[in-house]
């Protein structure tokens, strides 16, 4: 009983959260920043804050996450951390080479009051940045918001900077991907090619956090939208955004400064919300849906009807990251499945407004968002009722243990099992690859602990 603590009983908590489902701000920025071509990120604040940034990303992803720091001292804390920028900047462009360095700022840097755009101005004044290379940077205090609010930030900083109007339009849809997998946005590039749409896809981690082995180390791979790419999403002529917390104010910083129009749909995870991605990019992109993409659907519909009876009525758990949870609970309630306990450590009205019209016909159903919301409360809601299925992140495997619940390992952070970054849970493919391990954890947990008179064979 790893959790033995947790009681049934709940008590009105006013200032204290146990295990938030959410993790730091500049975490959400640096990853975004490594989804840019040749982009180093910096962390400006202490080493300890970057460390515990790349240490996540790295464990998660299993590759290895570069970023530099402007590494704060006793003086830096008190006075600012200035003249550590500046120097940072001109040695990381020197030994490292980096085409753009993102910076992001930390609790401590924004509590002293650092100004980026003084400091950076500063470095270009003094020659610190050469020709042809750019330091971006936004403001990432982790004392607000979560790493899905840093992501955001990070991303409405590339606009700020790449983003041009010329008036040559394009005939290409901008797609920004809210926080999910490199293999999701491998799979958004396939569904976008195989319906022949021209897109420009920012970030991109694919070929960055999932780059093969090869034997050589490459401190830039391969993968990442390029800068040009970045710069031409101004002449685009529509904006998709995959997730309203992670993208909506990059679309809504796009359209204000190049006037590129935008629509904001879920992450397409599960049946519906890949309908309305796809249907969106058949609109805006103006391609008519291949026959493959309808054949993919109709396996996944086939999929699930020939397994309904195992998905009924089932009640569900999940806790992560409001663009995965919105999405995904309206997935599970497609197939059939109950999902009665939501909580995200990210706040924000859109998901208590979606989680209430996805959940209209379950009125068991709770959820919660917000610095409040946290595992131990989910925990607690799983004591007083228990559940067939919990989805979260690693840190979910304790509750899972103790109460004895099949677990879905989805979300950030994963660190505990591999695999995660190889499928995608997007699009129709990724929809079945979801279906399929719900109904194995299902299957297993029933095969290990029915009756023996009730084990089948043929199931
Ligand atoms: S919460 Fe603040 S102090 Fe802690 S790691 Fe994040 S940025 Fe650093």
């Amino acid at each position: 009983m790893l959790l033995r603590h947790t009681t049934a009983k709940e008590i009105e908590r006013k200032a204290l959260t146990v295990n938030p489902a959410k993790t730091c701000q500049p975490v959400g920025a640096m990853y975004a920043a490594l989804g840019l071509h040749g982009c180093l990120p910096h962390s400006h604040g202490s080493q300890g804050c970057c460390s515990y940034h790349r240490s996540a990303l790295t464990r998660h992803f299993k590759e290895p996450v570069m970023a530099a720091t402007s590494s704060f001292s006793e003086g830096s804390s008190v006075f600012g951390g200035s003249s550590n920028l500046v120097s940072a900047i001109e040695t990381i462009f020197t030994v490292y080479d980096p085409d753009v360095i993102a910076v992001h700022t930390t609790c401590l840097s924004e509590t002293i009051g650092d100004d980026l755009t003084q400091i950076v101005s500063k470095a270009n004044e003094d020659g610190k940045i050469p020709e042809g290379k750019k330091v971006i940077y936004c403001n990432t205090p982790s004392y607000v918001g979560t790493h899905i609010t840093g992501y955001s930030n990070q991303l409405a900083s590339f606009i700020k900077f790449f983003s041009t109007a010329t008036p040559k339009k394009r005939n290409v849809v901008n797609l920004i991907a809210g926080w999910m997998e490199p293999s999701d946005m491998r799979e958004i590039k396939r569904i976008a090619s195989v319906m022949e749409a021209r897109v420009i896809l920012f970030p991109d981690m694919s070929g960055v956090l999932d780059a093969p082995l090869t034997g050589k180390f490459e401190m830039y791979p391969a993968g990442g939208t390029t800068q040009s790419e970045m710069t031409a999403t101004g002449d685009s002529k529509f904006t998709i955004g995959l997730g309203a917390y992670s993208t909506e104010d990059a679309c809504v910083k796009l359209e204000n400064k190049c006037r590129v129009k935008f629509e904001v749909v879920e992450i397409p995870i599960g049946l519906k919300a890949t309908d309305r991605f796809i249907v969106s990019l058949s609109r805006h992109a103006n391609v008519p849906v291949p026959d493959s993409l309808t054949e993919e659907r109709g396996r996944l519909i086939d999929l699930i009807a020939d397994n309904s009876k195992y998905f009924w009525g089932k009640r569900v758990a999940l806790f992560g990251d409001p663009d995965t949870l919105i999405p995904l609970t309206e997935y599970l309630v497609t197939l059939d499945m109950k999902p009665v306990y939501i909580v995200t450590g990210t706040s924000g009205k859109h998901f208590d407004e979606e989680m209430a019209r996805i959940l209209k016909d379950i009125p068991e159903a709770r959820f919660k968002s917000g610095e409040r919301a946290d595992m131990f409360q989910l925990h607690q809601w799983i004591k007083q009722e228990s559940v067939d299925l919990l989805i979260g992140n690693s840190y979910g495997k304790y509750m899972a243990r103790d109460e004895q619940i099949p677990f879905i390992r989805l979300g950030f952070p994963v660190v505990d099992r591999p695999g995660h970054n190889f499928f995608p849970y997007t699009g129709y493919a990724g929809a079945t690859n979801l279906a399929i391990r719900i109904l194995e954890k299902f299957l297993d947990h029933q095969d290990r602990t029915c009756n023996e008179e009730k084990v089948e064979f043929q199931m």
